[in-house]
């Protein structure tokens, strides 16, 4: 499973946006308080800590509709950005604290992960949106998060997700891997960047490389996707078919790149032999997935 991936929640799109019905499902929901953005995680093993409305002072807060698990009406709320966290000293279930999203990836089941980082992502849409983009003025937030409406001049604003190319070039056998100067230690991954306004996936995966690290392909393969809530992207796994090895670091975002061949990308990732110059991508990343995806197959 690619994590934040396979959220099971029924989004009631249909009837979200009917203020009656979100009422009602507001009165009986349990709700995911965030601070900082980071989610409240309890318990051994930990889950996502949904609360009762009265634990978290949902009344005066935002809060996002995130769907329906089965019956159970499920929100998130924003405990905002300050530096003590509001819940402190009120009774916090289990062991519970808040947890940085990416740290509380590796330890959540999958469809909590999930649930969280859809919580994220349009808490924090919302956050940052509360002005009208065309006029100024102060929106209202609708559909339980999911549109945002200027009483001013009428505009109406809808949850952004930003694509992300992200594409692993391979060429008989191998793979090319780079070390992005923003990577903490000897981190290599896949490259990746923004699909621009006007362009395809193929034509962004195709421009990215070779403004990276000058390398022509051939044929560009969706392979699979992931939600990644930092702060709103999706990203699109892409195979790359190099024409051919020669490349050419930019110097400033990649500062080093290197070929794998598969028997060397599986003995790193099983780590029957470990590299102290090279760190391949973690688990929750998806250019683990199309690394090891590739290197099994
Ligand atoms: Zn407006």
């Amino acid at each position: 499973m690619i994590s934040f991936s396979g959220n099971p929640l029924d989004r009631a799109s249909e009837r979200r946006g009917d203020p009656a019905w979100l009422a009602a499902q507001r009165a009986a929901g349990l709700f995911l308080p965030f601070w900082q953005m980071k989610p409240l995680v309890a318990g051994m093993p930990p889950r996502a800590a949904f609360l009762a409305a009265g634990a978290v002072d949902a009344a005066d807060r935002t809060c996002v509709f995130l769907g329906l698990d089965g019956t159970q009406p499920l929100f998130a709320v924003d405990l905002g950005a300050g530096d003590t966290a509001p819940l402190a000293g009120s009774p916090l279930p289990d062991g519970g604290e808040f947890r940085d999203m990416r740290a509380a990836a590796f330890v959540l089941p999958d469809r909590d992960t999930a649930i969280a980082g859809q919580a994220k992502a349009l808490l924090d849409w919302n956050a940052r949106h509360r002005f009208c983009p065309n006029c100024g003025t102060l929106t209202e937030m609708k559909d339980g998060g999911y549109r945002r409406a200027c009483p001013h001049c009428g505009a109406e604003h809808f949850p952004r997700t930003d694509p992300v190319v992200i594409m692993l070039p391979i060429h008989d056998g191998a793979c090319l891997v780079g070390h992005n100067t923003r990577f903490a230690g000897r981190l290599f991954s896949a490259f990746a960047g923004f699909v621009e306004p006007g362009e395809t996936v193929e034509e962004a995966v195709r421009r990215e490389l070779r403004e990276e690290v000058n390398l022509e392909v051939g044929a560009v393969r969706y392979h699979a996707s992931q939600p990644w809530p930092f702060p709103s992207s999706l990203m699109i796994g892409c195979y790359a078919d190099a024409l051919g090895r020669d490349f050419a670091i930019d110097g400033h975002e990649i500062g080093e790149a290197r070929w794998l061949t598969k028997e060397e990308t599986r003995a790193r990732l099983d780590g029957s032999v470990i590299d102290e110059t090279m760190v391949l991508p973690v688990s929750i990343a998806i250019a683990h997935h199309l690394i090891k995806d590739w290197a099994s197959a």
